[in-house]
């Protein structure tokens, strides 16, 4: 039986051995939206949890119960939802500014637990993933803790694949890991020409072998990357306290951060293209193979 290593399954003696051997914290967020007729909405989270479960049984540490609040609904969300053919998008949304102030609580609760690292990896991205950086940034200037935070298409590692949106990289992500959450005799017949609740996916552009091998480079870089911030860290962390942790929410509130998921579309445009920022970021970690950078 592969060891346990989900937070609110553990004993509290089996938490203590865990963070013991291992004191690496998995952080796993997500977001429930239209991913097609073929695969269940919270594609996102769920791709993402799995992952994150099998990283640490095969490499130790422990994964934090699975957030499915995240952003959407607004910033870039908002022109996005117009394009997907999904009136009723059935989203789990909140807003921005929570969801940030969450990543800072939970930050604050792994070192309070006396974990000495943390991998904080979305499922839900094209933005979030970079607002996830800009709060980590703010942690640190405080509390020394080693974060990797990433989209979980950053860690992919085999053939061309970069993550999409119910796409066939998506989908055989979900259908490798939860096989009964993803069903492609629901695909209607279309032409590729239009998004169908927000999925391009034609049958048979989808495999779950293709799936396997995905998830398997992601599980593969992230327990070395869980390895490297174990090395890194100076471990006797301070834990603030939750009045620190207000603190730190004040200060990243009031600090003149700009949000990647906020810009509007043709900053976001901008930002994202192959030239500025956020594109350099893109093709930085797609140069490096998903490994830490
Ligand atoms: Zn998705």
């Amino acid at each position: 039986m592969p060891c346990k290593v989900k937070w609110e399954e553990m004993f509290p003696d089996e938490m203590e051995r865990a963070i013991e051997e291992h004191p690496l914290l998995y952080l796993p967020y997500g977001m429930c939206e239209p991913h097609g007729f073929h695969n269940a909405l919270g594609l996102d989270g769920i791709k993402c949890y799995e992952i994150c479960v099998r990283a640490a049984q095969e490499g130790g540490g422990v994964v934090a119960p699975l957030t499915m609040w995240h952003i959407g609904e607004q910033g870039i969300g908002v022109p996005w939802l117009t394009r997907q053919s999904a009136p009723q998008p059935y989203i789990t949304s909140i807003g921005h500014e929570l969801f940030v102030q969450g990543l800072i609580w939970h930050l604050r609760a792994a070192v309070a637990r006396g974990f000495e690292a943390v991998i904080a990896m979305t499922g839900h991205y094209g933005g979030t993933e970079c607002d996830m950086r800009s709060a980590v940034e703010v942690f640190n200037e405080r509390i020394p803790l080693p974060i990797w935070a990433l989209a979980d298409w950053e860690c992919i590692d085999y053939k061309q694949y970069k993550g999409d949106h119910a796409g066939p990289c998506e989908t055989s992500q979900l259908w490798a890991v939860r096989p009964d959450l993803v069903d492609v005799s629901r695909i209607p017949e279309h032409d590729g020409s239009k998004r169908i609740f927000a999925s391009a996916l034609r049958s048979g552009e989808a495999s779950r072998v293709e799936g396997d091998r995905i998830v398997a480079s992601q599980v593969r870089n992230l327990v070395e990357g869980g390895n490297r911030l174990l090395e890194q860290s100076p471990g006797d962390l301070v834990d603030p306290g939750p009045d620190g942790a207000r603190e730190i929410c004040a200060e990243m509130v009031s600090r003149d951060i700009e949000w990647v998921y906020m810009m509007d579309t043709e900053r976001h445009g901008q930002y994202w293209s192959a030239d500025d920022e956020g594109g350099k970021h893109r093709a930085k970690t797609i140069e490096s193979h998903g490994a830490m950078l």
